[in-house]
């Protein structure tokens, strides 16, 4: 632990940090690495899809280093510059936001938070350049078998398990399907509606003005209300040892396709036919309106000696699970001999889509502890005693002191109020400005 944050639960003299603990017990725990390969796939209209594909990034140093993947899709408007700038700097974001020296277990239990850090951090840097386009963004980590998808906008990431069960790991920020955000953002300002053509009729998707974006949730987008959020909607799962497919696409290909004649047209097909098979499918059912793009990731169980137990089909959500359960189940190859075998099914360990930033960056203890307090949660700026703002400042629970972290210099102080609606956003100010 490179230092203790947060207000609660410091140990006594004597006594063994429990983050501590945590890492003796989990660093025994044996790490799987399954087997991936990957395929992608692209059909360009105007340019402004782009991919982000890195196998083999390195986490930690030493003994306990271990590997991770990360592909995403990045799906521009008004240009490419945003889609860009977030395929060039997200991933650096992210893991600046992660404290050195965890295990693994501990790294995946720092991801969500992280990856809300990241995000806003990479809007705020964005917009700070002033250009004008935005992106949507689906983020995928995988770690072993575990796969940590964060998203905003609407590509969309699934999941097929290998019993056939279906999981969708991403949101859709489209107003036109989510009614908690069109409230969301009528509540901080914006107005939601569609476009008025001549005669008063109404046409296309609704959208939020200003600005005229049929998302709730970018990274860019100057010019529309800061109640276009970056942060993202964050799930992670654990694969059941015998792995499964995930899909990765624009909005070109969901727009044609339904989640299960995506998956239905590639079955049997590996992954860069798969990829291939799903765009041609899309372009062919709706023709090539919009930039079509697709990735597809196989993960297979690490050579496996004796052929899966078929679980019981088991759909959508489970519950949310303790982080830090030992899980019994990642040793199974010592329990084979056994009488009983665990369910060998997906599990559910982390899920938030909240667009409260204090809710996204404070964490339970013990995770809490693992982040630096003296730095801004968001830009990871190193702030004095007393000049950082406590993430809760302005709640309405009152319990609030100034130290309560984590904390956020003035700046991404500033942001999170833009966000919440709490002061006019840039696009609304300079609407006035041009109107006097
Ligand atoms: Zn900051």
């Amino acid at each position: 632990m490179s230092s203790r944050g947060g207000s609660g639960g410091a140990s006594g003299d004597g006594m063994v940090p429990l983050g501590v603990l945590l890492k003796r017990e989990l660093s025994s725990d044996k790490i799987e690495k399954p087997d991936m390969l990957y395929g992608l796939a692209n059909h360009s209209k105007k340019g402004e899809d782009f991919t982000f594909l890195k196998t083999e990034c390195q986490r930690g140093a030493g003994e306990g280093a271990t590997t991770f993947c990360v592909f995403a899709v990045f799906d521009g408007h008004n240009g490419s510059a945003a889609a860009i700038y977030a395929k060039e700097n997200l991933l650096n974001n992210i893991l600046c936001a992660i404290p050195s020296e965890l295990n693994r277990d501990e790294w995946l239990a720092a991801l969500p938070r992280a990856l809300v850090a990241g995000f806003v951090k990479t809007d705020k840097d964005f917009q700070d350049k002033a250009q004008t386009s935005g992106t949507t963004v689906t983020f995928v980590i995988i770690d072993g078998l575990v796969v940590t998808v964060a998203s905003v906008g609407d590509s969309r990431c699934i999941l097929e398990s290998a019993d056939g069960s279906l999981y969708v790991l991403s949101a859709d920020h489209r107003l036109d399907v989510n009614q908690e955000e069109v409230e969301r953002v009528t509540s901080c300002g914006g107005e939601v509606g569609r476009l008025h053509v001549a005669g008063g009729a109404e046409i296309g998707p609704l959208r939020c003005w200003p600005g005229g974006l049929c998302l709730s949730r970018s990274i860019g987008d100057l010019d529309v209300g800061e109640f276009i959020i970056p942060i993202p909607h964050v799930k992670q799962v654990k694969l059941s040892s015998v792995g499964g497919r995930l899909i990765i696409s624009s909005d070109g290909v969901w727009d044609a396709l339904s989640f299960e004649s995506a998956l239905d047209c590639c079955r049997g097909l590996p992954p860069d036919a798969a990829a291939n098979q799903i765009v041609k499918d899309a372009v062919k059912a709706k023709g090539l309106r919009d930039d079509t793009t697709c990735i597809v990731v196989d993960i297979f169980p690490p050579e496996k000696s004796s052929p899966p137990l078929a679980p019981p089909k088991k759909q959508g959500m489970g519950v949310f699970k303790n982080m830090f359960r030992k899980k019994s189940s990642e040793s199974s190859s010592h329990h084979l001999e056994g009488d009983y075998i665990e369910p060998d099914i997906v599990e559910e360990i982390f899920e938030d889509g909240s667009s409260i930033l204090a809710q996204r960056l404070d964490l339970e203890y013990p995770i809490c502890n693992m982040f630096k307090l003296f730095v801004c949660a968001v830009c990871q700026i190193e702030i004095k005693p007393g000049e950082g703002i406590s993430v809760h400042a302005n709640s309405k629970s009152g319990r609030v002191r100034p130290w309560d972290g984590p904390l956020l210099c003035t700046s991404c102080q500033a942001k999170k109020e833009a966000m919440e609606g709490e002061k006019p956003s840039k696009a609304l100010s300079r609407k006035q400005d041009a109107s006097e």
